[in-house]
């Protein structure tokens, strides 16, 4: 009888490890040299990058591969995008829902993208997205960890059911609680929304996941709020503000300020650099800024920041691949974040630190950890951001739920090799 179920040999780990992996059921039973064991099943990873799963901490499920209906979002703005989509919430069915994030999750699966944290709208009376949602959660349950984020898009007090509904959302089984400050009516109701669902999750024993200041107004204030209401509930490691783009135009002194409460708050932070760099600016005429918030500036005061892709196909968003290689590689530019340690931190942030914030368990690559893991067609971490390659095999919970071929290309040139695989071999 073979010591391992399945065995992952001469790996390139992130960290520059070689090893070997051995798993047992939905475990990792043994990692290191494991020359000599039996298996009753062998992949050889030797020079590929294996990697623990991409963590998706900000998404959208409800809308995705919705694009075009009703219409397409002309102006391409935020607010455009979410009138675009209180149309299209009035006609989708709880059945179209659920095959559009089934075929995504299918999507996510081939991209080794195994844990999606998503906002579901909660605005609806009927809670098609809520009932949508539910059923897809528990339908990839085997092999895709899916987080949902109940999500007041119409404003939890700005819309005259939000509070309800979103309250019912949470009965109903939603996991996180989220909000929208910024789309309030004023800042003060901006204020007051932050404060009453961080109540609401203190007294539910539930994190906290919130669109905060994804504005380009410099005057924008409601990352301050959540850092506040974080620290006067105990919620600190605990609650999450996704965008923050305002801090991208707020005055110097202010995020000097700013910064040093969030990290004492234990504030995460979710920018989404695809969606980011497309949306905001879109008021601006020359310079045009990027809206971004300061990545490299919040993590040099402690604060956990991963990447999040947010839209694929939808009122927001014309493209995507549910690759957060992707969204890595955007970010990367974006932020500038261009030395080796930035480059292999981005990687980082589409996995291990993603993975914080979600505080999803047993992930990683450890004896004991869940039997969740990428291969792919890459020397190490950077390579990857650099080519976002295949996935050549995809384990969830020691399965192998997906394989891609390397994409080889055939090259006929005199005098030159009759392939290239644009692999570069390079001090890590
Ligand atoms: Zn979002």
């Amino acid at each position: 009888m073979a010591e391992f179920d399945l065995l992952i040999t001469d790996g390139n780990l992130p960290d520059g490890q070689v090893a070997d992996i051995g798993i047992v059921k939905d475990r990792i039973a043994a990692i290191g040299d494991l020359s000599g064991s039996t298996a009753a099943r062998v992949i050889d990873a030797a020079g590929d990058l294996v990697s623990p799963p991409f963590v998706d901490p900000h998404f959208h499920m409800d809308a995705t591969l919705s694009y075009g209906t009703p219409r397409i979002n002309a102006s391409g703005t935020l607010l455009e995008g979410i009138a675009l989509w209180g149309e299209l919430k009035q006609i989708a069915t709880v059945d179209q829902m659920v095959e559009r994030a089934l075929a995504y999750c299918d999507w996510a699966v081939s991209q080794g993208l195994l844990a999606i944290r998503s906002h579901v709208d909660t605005c609806d009376d009927s809670l098609k997205g809520v009932e949508a949602m539910l059923q897809v959660r528990e339908t990839v349950k085997p092999y895709l960890d899916l987080q949902l984020v109940a999500f007041p898009q119409d404003g939890f007090l700005r819309d005259p059911t939000a509070k309800a509904n979103t309250l019912r959302a949470l009965d109903m089984g939603v996991d996180v609680v989220g909000g929208i400050p910024h789309f309030e009516r004023t800042m003060e109701d901006g204020r007051a929304s932050v404060r009453e669902l961080c109540e609401i999750a203190a007294e539910r024993g539930l994190l906290v996941d919130m669109h905060c200041d994804e504005t380009d107004d410099p005057l924008s204030r409601h990352v301050e709020t959540l850092a506040y209401e974080a620290q006067r509930l105990g919620l600190q490691g605990r609650v999450n503000g996704s965008h923050l783009t305002s801090m991208h135009s707020m005055d110097n002194y202010y995020v000097s300020k700013l910064l040093p409460l969030m990290a004492e708050a234990g504030l995460s932070a979710v920018p989404n650099p695809l969606i980011n760099i497309v949306i905001q600016g879109r008021h601006d005429s020359f310079p045009k800024r990027r809206g971004l918030t300061r990545v490299k500036e919040m993590q040099s005061h402690g604060i956990t920041v991963g990447w999040g892709q947010d839209c694929v196909r939808d009122p927001w968003y014309p493209l995507g691949t549910a690759d957060m290689l992707d969204v890595a590689f955007m970010g990367l530019h974006v932020a500038q974040m261009t030395s080796p340690a930035e480059m292999r931190q981005c990687f980082e942030m589409a996995t291990t630190e993603s993975a914080k914030i979600l505080h999803l368990e047993g992930y990683g690559l450890y004896e004991g950890a869940r039997a969740s893991l990428v291969i792919l067609d890459a020397g190490d971490a950077i390579e990857a951001i650099r080519l976002r390659p295949a996935r050549l095999a995809v384990i969830s919970k020691g399965r192998v739920v997906s394989e891609t071929p390397r994409a080889d290309a055939r090259l006929d040139l005199p005098g030159r090799p009759a392939g290239v695989r644009r692999r570069h071999h390079h001090a890590n």
